[in-house]
C-alpha cells in the first residue's frame, strides 16, 4: 500500500504548529482531520467560493501550505513559483481561515452529492439503505436526534471531528447540521424526508414515526376484529 500525505499537510520546509502535528499520525489512513476536513480537495472548493478561476487554482493548489491551529487555519500559497528555472508569477494567499468555512465546504459538498433516488427502503421503517456506485451498499439508522451511516466517509469525518474539538463546535453550531455528519447519504435521507436542516429533519422524522406507529396500530386493530370474528364463527 502507498502511503499518501497530501504535501500542503507535510511540508519538510515548514514548521506547522503543535496541533496539526498532533493531527499526523504514523498511519496516515489515521490522519482524519486532515484528510476529511482540511483536504485539499476542500481547501480548492473554499478558493472557487472566494473567486478563484479554475486555472489560477490549478497554478497554486501544489504549492499550498495548510497548517492546522487548534482554532483556526493558516493557509499560504506563494506569488512566485519556479517552474523550468524561471520565476512564475502566479496568484497567491497568506491569511487565517476560520474552521467554520472549512465546515461550511464540507456540508455544501455533501449536499450537492446527496442523491435520494439511490435510497432504498431497509427492514423497518427508520432504516433506510443506500446503493453505491458499484453495487455496494450502506445502512442508515434514524434517530430523533442524529442518522448514522456504515459507509466509511461516515466513519472517517465522524473520527475526524473527534480529533478537532473546534471544527466539532462549528458543525454543532451551524443552523443546517446542529452537528449532524455531513454525509452525502444522510443528506440523501433528508432530501427523501423533505428536510433542509436539522430542525425539518427532526419534524419529518416524528411524523414519519407517528404514520408507522398509527398504521400497527391499525393492523393489529383489524386483526384483532378478525380474530373475534373468527371465534363468533367457532362458537
Ligand atoms: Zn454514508
Amino acid at each position: 500500500m502507498t502511503k499518501f500525505s497530501a504535501k500542503a499537510h507535510t511540508r519538510t520546509d515548514y514548521n506547522y504548529s503543535n496541533f496539526h502535528k498532533s493531527l499526523l499520525h504514523e498511519n496516515n489512513s489515521e490522519d482524519y482531520a486532515l484528510r476529511h476536513i482540511y483536504s485539499l480537495e476542500n481547501t480548492k472548493h473554499l478558493l472557487e467560493k472566494w473567486g478563484w478561476t479554475p486555472d489560477q487554482i490549478k497554478a497554486g493548489i501544489d504549492h499550498a501550505t495548510i497548517d492546522i491551529y487548534e482554532k483556526i487555519v493558516y493557509l499560504h500559497i506563494p506569488n512566485f513559483i519556479i517552474k523550468r528555472g524561471s520565476r512564475l508569477r502566479i496568484r497567491g494567499i497568506s491569511r487565517f481561515i476560520s474552521k467554520a468555512d472549512y465546515v461550511q465546504i464540507l456540508i455544501d459538498r455533501a449536499w450537492a452529492k446527496a442523491d435520494p433516488y439511490k435510497l432504498q427502503p431497509g427492514s423497518d421503517w427508520n432504516e433506510l439503505i443506500a446503493m453505491g456506485n458499484t453495487g455496494d451498499f450502506y445502512e442508515l439508522n434514524l434517530t430523533l436526534h442524529e442518522i448514522t451511516c456504515t459507509c466509511h466517509a461516515y466513519s472517517g469525518l465522524k473520527k475526524a471531528f473527534e480529533q478537532d474539538a473546534t471544527a466539532i463546535k462549528h458543525l454543532i453550531a451551524n443552523p443546517i447540521t446542529q452537528g449532524q455528519i455531513p454525509d452525502k447519504h444522510i443528506f440523501a435521507v433528508w432530501k427523501y424526508l423533505g428536510a433542509e436542516c436539522q430542525r425539518h429533519y427532526e419534524y419529518q422524522f416524528m411524523e414519519r414515526r407517528d404514520r408507522f406507529l398509527e398504521e400497527k396500530q391499525r393492523t393489529e386493530w383489524s386483526f384483532d376484529e378478525e380474530e373475534k370474528e373468527e371465534l363468533e364463527i367457532e362458537f
